[in-house]
């Protein structure tokens, strides 16, 4: 599967930001569109796709237009997702489970870094459990946990 992605200029500035290479970007859609473990906002034609690469495990919202994936946005974190997700609340997002056709519905995962586990707040499918952080989550809460957790074992 050939994966052709157009990346804008202030979309190539973020993947820069984040270090996350156009490489990552091509194997996490590639990983989305065959696996079919991918999330999708209806309203937008918007998919969000994750996949581990080495150590950290990273996402792409983009969307497909005449055979090439248009790319809105990447990021990234290091800490891993623990089974079993919990789903806190019957709150449904606007997401929608590629697979299962279920609307995703707020989470909290237990996230491990460095051997500490710290409950973060997701988005999952209630049928299959297929399980996402937010972009918000992980450029803000995620990224000051990990460095915390680095300097507490520094
Ligand atoms: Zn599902």
């Amino acid at each position: 599967m050939v994966i052709e992605v157009v990346i804008l200029k202030d979309v190539e500035k973020t993947l820069s930001e984040r270090g996350i290479s156009v490489d990552n970007v091509r194997e996490v859609i590639e990983h989305g569109e065959t696996t079919g473990e991918k999330i999708y906002l209806p309203a937008e034609n918007k998919f969000l796709a994750k996949k581990v690469i080495g150590k950290a495990t990273f996402y792409t919202m983009y969307s497909p237009l005449e055979g090439k994936f248009t790319l809105h946005s990447a990021y990234a974190h290091r800490m891993s997702m623990k089974e079993p997700i919990t789903i806190v609340t019957a709150e449904t997002t606007d997401w929608v489970c590629y697979k299962c056709n279920e609307k995703l519905v707020r989470s909290n995962i237990d996230m491990e870094y460095l051997g500490i586990t710290r409950a973060a707040p997701g988005i999952s499918c209630p049928k299959c459990k297929l399980s996402f952080i937010e972009e918000y989550v992980a450029g803000k809460t995620l990224v000051v946990a990990e460095s915390l957790l680095e300097k507490k074992r520094a």
